[in-house]
């Protein structure tokens, strides 16, 4: 087979994963806000207006002028009272003016009229007879929002490759931005592979499985926010798998395919890709995992995960992700996650490890993760049971309950 890196680290087959995604990086697009939830900003965002754009109130109450109810000790037998000269609601400016032992009514969002320097809330006045009296002297300035405290008009309040995601969108609405750049979302292929596989529903005849792992790359592809279209499974048959990754790699921006990369007679991914396309490496030093293959088919980026349903979730989550977000430009990296191990672990093979695991909090406020037993790449009820992966390092180990790993959601 022609030359190309293989049985290589973890750590360069993501490396060459996202230098692959660099040279791969999608367009931009601009869309409308209300559609850019879960996409990548492709150019920073300067803030046209203030936040908030005015001085307004924070509570219910009565606008005032602080120097008006500035009293000493001595004189706080003697009520405060103020003449009530108007209203003041959230969404109208009225242009009232407050003058010397003036107040108005200001609600909550409204804009703080002319003379006006301090809120005093309604639970702390008494009204009568077109006036109040004080019953709790406000500092000055109380619940009073000011113009820009929160954003600056010209300020860059998010950077492009950020994720946008509800809270920064709801930043981007409130500074009136109605369309926006972003990296547009990669088309993705699903193939499923091996004449052993049926779909649930049918029949099974002697020999036969059911396809699962059609649903689980479809649902971490649609976790990503990713609208993935799956092809009917193909026989292990070099013709028909030829002639249908082609096919979808000249129309897709990425194809991922599960089963039929490793060395069995049935195992005709790497030699097509190698003959057809381009290969990047073929197998990593992981576990699972270990004969992922990625490379280049057509127009497409093409990563081939092994069969094992466990191998296909630990090779997706970490070399299927950083494709994917490389791809829409993403540059904002997800801090790791680490956590004491509940119970010991002991490594004894060389290759860089994802265990499944359930993660939980204990009241010392510490995560813990308890691996799960099943460690082989076949039990699926296993990594069900789990919800992260435990990242262990190349290189043997005996871990001992309490050593501190890395933990990666699925
Ligand atoms: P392969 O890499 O094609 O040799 O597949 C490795 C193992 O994964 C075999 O036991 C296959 O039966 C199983 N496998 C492959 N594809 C699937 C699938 N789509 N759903 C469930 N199991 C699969
Ligand atoms: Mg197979």
């Amino acid at each position: 087979m022609s030359e190309f890196p293989t049985r290589i680290a973890y750590e360069e087959a993501l490396a060459i994963v996202r230098r692959v995604a660099d040279e791969w990086r999608l367009a931009h697009e601009r869309i409308a806000t209300q559609r850019a939830d879960g996409r990548i900003l492709a150019e920073p965002i300067q803030a046209p207006i203030s936040l908030p754009p005015f001085d307004n109130s924070r509570m219910d109450g009565f606008a005032l002028r602080h120097a008006d109810i500035q009293r000493t000790n001595a004189q706080m037998d003697s009520s405060i009272r103020l003449r009530i000269v108007g209203e003041q609601f959230a969404g109208y400016d009225t242009g009232l003016r407050i003058g010397a032992g003036e107040c108005a009514r200001i609600t909550t969002g409204a804009p703080l009229p002319a003379g006006a320097d301090t809120v005093v809330i309604k639970e702390n006045v008494r009204e009568h007879d077109g006036a109040i009296d004080l019953e709790v002297v406000p500092d000055a300035g109380a619940d009073i929002r000011r113009a820009g405290e929160d954003v600056a008009a010209g300020d860059t309040v998010l950077q492009a490759g950020q994720v946008l995601t509800p809270a920064r969108l709801s930043l981007i609405a409130a500074l009136g931005i109605a369309d926006l750049m972003v990296f547009r979302r990669p088309t993705v292929a699903v193939f499923t592979t091996g004449d052993e596989l049926v779909e649930p529903g049918l029949p099974l005849a002697p020999g036969q499985i059911y396809n699962s792992n059609r649903e689980l790359l479809m649902g971490l592809l649609r976790a990503q926010g990713l609208e993935p279209t799956a092809w009917p499974s193909l026989p292990d048959d070099p013709a028909r798998i030829e002639s249908q990754l082609r096919d979808a790699a000249s129309a897709f921006d990425v194809v991922i395919t599960c089963g039929g990369v490793s060395a069995g007679e049935k195992d005709l991914l790497p030699a097509m890709l190698s003959t057809h396309g381009q290969t990047h490496f073929w197998k990593v030093r992981m576990k699972p995992g270990m004969p992922v293959l990625f490379g280049t088919l057509e127009r497409a980026a093409f990563l081939g995960l092994p069969g094992n349903p466990v191998s296909v979730l630990a090779t997706f989550s970490r070399l299927g992700r950083a494709l994917l977000n490389g791809m829409q430009g993403r540059a904002e990296p997800h801090s790791p996650w680490f956590a004491a191990l509940a119970v010991g672990w002991d490594k004894t093979h060389d290759r860089h490890e994802f265990l499944r695991g359930r993660l939980s909090c204990g009241q010392d406020g510490r995560l813990s993760v308890t691996p799960h037993p099943a460690d082989a790449s076949h039990r699926l009820k296993g990594a069900a049971d789990s919800d992260v992966l435990i990242v262990l390092p190349e290189g043997a180990r005996n871990y001992l309950s309490g050593d501190v790993v890395e933990v990666v959601g699925y």
